[in-house]
């Protein structure tokens, strides 16, 4: 038996690297996109360990290029999800009973293997399967996976040796034990970070996993899981599963042996899992754990005192990094009328400047938005602004899917403030400007907090300190990771823990230690050093029955 007591300290970040031609790391990248672009997977189910093929096929294309096929993949069923219930529990056996610290040694050897051997495979693989360029891609599929999973790994150290009192007589001590079944991890397509910590949060606390991909981020998420079993994950622990949310979320929720769901996704989908597990309360073994990470609406709120360049940055790459697609992304701006016309002068030259098409050109600034069904929604707002009487387009605008999902950066202006794209999550490209009266600033503070029902990022810029502290108060609950003069997306882990409130999610703060608190639940434990032997020495007002 080790009796070493560990603990381990707060690590550095992982250092985003540059990717400058001829750079070493660009030399690995590109040999990898070009194989990844050049081999057909097949990605089967991996439930228990074991390989599963289901022969009921989808597809893996590039969002940029969408004839071009990566993958397929098979999709479970009910039995095979059952299959992987069984799998979670029986690996929950022996995973809830292994020391923490090898737990965390296996995660921190999978946090290693990325920022080493798979560093280039998860880029390359998050670059052709989700559309992001070199940038995006490093700071998501390795420095913020990486960053996950130290620094939990540090958070679980200091939660196990949080202890209560003792004293002469007694020894008291918490259990800060897993949950009592499985967790049902349903993750989103855009960020390849946030699906392995989705996993691996719960996973570091002893639970296992039933994993539910996004369809549009399988290829990424598959190599994440080859990934962990190289470090040693043992069978079971993650169970991965491909195909219909409705199929899986079905039969995960339906199991007594659901203890939780960890999400990270739509409004819409977290408030239907919400709604299923309050039908089926009565046949879990305990309360289930719901966290949920969700939309938003995100905003940048200008005060006449901000610069306009300041501003004109924030906005384009708040907005347009991503393709708008981060949850944290700008997606409406309150800007005063006399700032107005000189951000957008701005922003229309920075438009003009960046490409847009293929990942593998690295000069592409823009590339496509993850599928059909997205690039529809997006237009579909953009064709509501061009024929609005409110509004109109003053950057952008258009759009092309015959070879990708391709929208440029597009800019709606409106005089209404409740204007739907001032409202409605898009999740693309598009930012809504709203130009106010400059002295009309309360009353527009009053209608960022009130026009959406989200609350997950915004920001405030202006120089006048003092007025800028004003808005912010104001704004307390209007966002749960707030900005100051910066774009109010790009959270790093430890720095700016991540989450929301409102529509926006449970904010339990991915990269938190609050976070990993959800997974565990704690047994007190206290030992007496001596026993009572007299019952009444218990009740001194009793001694008169003596
Ligand atoms: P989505 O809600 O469409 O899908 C999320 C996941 O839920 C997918 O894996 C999907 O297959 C699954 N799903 C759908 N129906 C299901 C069901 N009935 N049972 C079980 N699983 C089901 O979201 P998306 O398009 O992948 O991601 C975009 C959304 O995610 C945006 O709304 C964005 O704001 C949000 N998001 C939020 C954060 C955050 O931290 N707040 C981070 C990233 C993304």
């Amino acid at each position: 038996m080790n009796n070493a007591v560990f603990t381990f300290p707060l690590p550095a970040n992982e250092p985003v690297k540059s990717y400058l031609k001829g750079s070493p790391e660009r030399v690995a990248l590109e040999a990898e996109l070009e194989r990844q672009r050049n081999t057909v997977l097949d990605i089967p189910l991996i439930i228990g360990g074991k390989e599963i093929r289901t022969g009921n096929i989808g597809k893996v294309v590039c969002p940029h290029d969408h004839n071009h096929v990566l993958a397929t993949y098979h999709k479970a069923g009910e039995k095979e999800v059952k299959m992987a219930i069984d799998a979670a529990m029986e690996a929950h056996k022996i995973w809830s009973e292994t020391p923490w610290r090898v737990r965390c040694s296996i995660i921190l050897r999978a946090a290693e293997l990325l920022a080493t051997k798979y560093r280039a495979v998860l880029n390359a693989a998050t670059m052709l399967g989700q559309s992001k360029n070199i940038y995006q891609a490093e700071i998501d599929s390795a420095c913020e996976a990486i960053d996950f999973m130290r620094y939990n790994v540090s958070y679980a150290s200091t939660i196990y040796t949080r202890q209560p009192k003792s004293n002469n007589t007694q020894i008291n001590s918490i259990e800060y034990r897993p949950l009592e079944g499985f967790v049902l991890a349903v993750s989103p397509f855009n960020f390849t970070a946030i699906a392995s910590n989705l996993n691996l949060s719960p996973v570091l606390m002893g639970n296992t996993t039933l994993w539910k991909t996004s369809t549009t981020s399988i290829l990424s998420n598959y190599y994440l899981m080859k990934l962990y079993e190289e470090a040693g994950l043992p069978a079971g622990v993650v169970n991965f599963l491909c195909g219909p949310g409705s199929v899986i979320g079905n039969v995960a929720l339906a199991s007594p042996d659901f203890a939780g769901v960890h999400f990270t996704g739509s409004t819409k989908t977290f408030n239907h899992l919400w709604k299923q597990i309050g039908e089926n309360l009565g046949s879990y073994k305990s309360y289930p754990r719901i966290v949920g990470e969700t939309g938003g609406k995100d905003f940048i709120f200008v005060h006449p005192s901000a610069a306009a360049q300041e501003v004109a940055v924030a906005a384009f790459c708040g907005a347009f990094e991503f393709q708008g697609q981060k949850c944290s992304a700008a997606s409406r701006m309150y800007v005063p009328k006399t700032l107005w016309p000189d951000v957008l002068q701005r922003m229309q030259a920075m438009a003009a400047e960046v490409k847009i098409g293929d990942v593998c050109d690295p000069t592409n600034f823009i590339n496509a938005v993850i599928d059909e069904t997205s690039f529809d929604n997006i237009v579909s707002y953009i064709e509501y602004a061009c024929t609005a009487e409110d509004a109109r387009i003053v950057l952008g605008g258009q759009y092309d899917k015959s070879v990708g999902y391709f929208v440029h950066p597009t800019v709606i202006e409106t005089t209404n403030p409740k204007f739907k794209s001032m409202q409605e999550e898009i999740f693309g490209p598009v930012l809504t400007v709203y130009p106010y009266d400059d002295e009309e600033l309360d009353a527009t503070v009053e209608l960022c907090d009130t026009t959406s029902p989200y609350a997950l990022t915004g920001s405030v810029l202006g120089r006048d300190r003092l007025a800028v502290q004003v808005v912010a108060d104001r704004l307390k609950n209007a966002a749960g990771n707030f900005y100051i003069n910066d774009k109010p997306t790009g959270a790093v882990v430890a720095h700016q823990p991540f989450g929301g409130g409102r529509a926006s999610g449970t904010n339990d703060k991915a990269g938190g230690e609050q976070n990993l608190l959800r997974w565990i639940s704690p047994r007190s434990v206290k030992e007496s050093l001596v026993p009572a032997t007299d019952y009444l020495a218990c009740y001194p007002y009793l001694q008169e029955l003596k």
